[in-house]
């Protein structure tokens, strides 16, 4: 599977899917626009809007989305440093990031594991070395990562800038940053 993790061109993303014959499911980064849908209240039913964001992708923000067996949950986003959408404070994510670990212990884990996969955009909080207030990460996510212990905590937002970032364990967890792109095996 292709995990996006934010911050890249629709259109790369859906070149990508074109080209290999493979989901892509994606997050949001805080430098793409709003994937939010329009607001329906006042459209006619069946009114047929187009999906926001690249098409042919899969947007598995604040979602779990199962596919080649593994379970993979998105939470897209950066924390708020300004106005724009795809900002949170670590209250807000934490409220998203609870609506998601309802929805993954309301659903029967294989091997007694809920969650495989978890692809952020922002990284869990302290797994960055980054320590200004726009990459220093989320609780929510490090939080996540200990209740659920997936085998696979992959995100973006962190820009190595040519220097190899190691991967972290967090217990069981591999964190990767996949920023400029990554192959990983599980
Ligand atoms: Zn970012």
């Amino acid at each position: 599977m292709v995990l996006g993790c934010g911050d890249l061109p629709f259109d790369y993303l859906e070149y990508l899917v074109s080209r290999l014959d493979v989901p892509l499911l994606y997050v949001p980064g805080n430098h793409d626009p709003s994937l939010k849908p329009p607001d329906m209240t006042w459209m006619p039913l069946r009114a047929e809007l187009p999906v926001p964001g690249p098409q042919g992708c899969i947007n598995i923000d604040g979602r779990v989305f199962e596919t080649h067996g593994f379970r993979v949950a998105g939470l897209g986003g950066s924390l708020r440093y300004k106005d724009g959408p795809n900002q949170y404070t670590q209250a807000q994510m934490g409220r998203r990031a609870l609506r998601l670990e309802v929805s993954l212990r309301l659903k029967r884990g294989r091997n007694g594991r809920k969650l495989d996969i978890l692809a952020t955009h922002a990284p869990p909080f302290g797994a960055a070395e980054a320590k200004d207030a726009a990459h220093v990460g989320f609780v929510a996510f490090l939080r996540m990562i200990r209740n659920f212990r997936p085998v696979l905590a992959v995100h973006g937002h962190i820009h190595p800038y040519g220097r190899a970032i190691p991967e972290r364990m967090i217990g069981p967890t591999r964190v990767v940053n996949a920023v400029p792109w990554r192959v990983i095996e599980i």
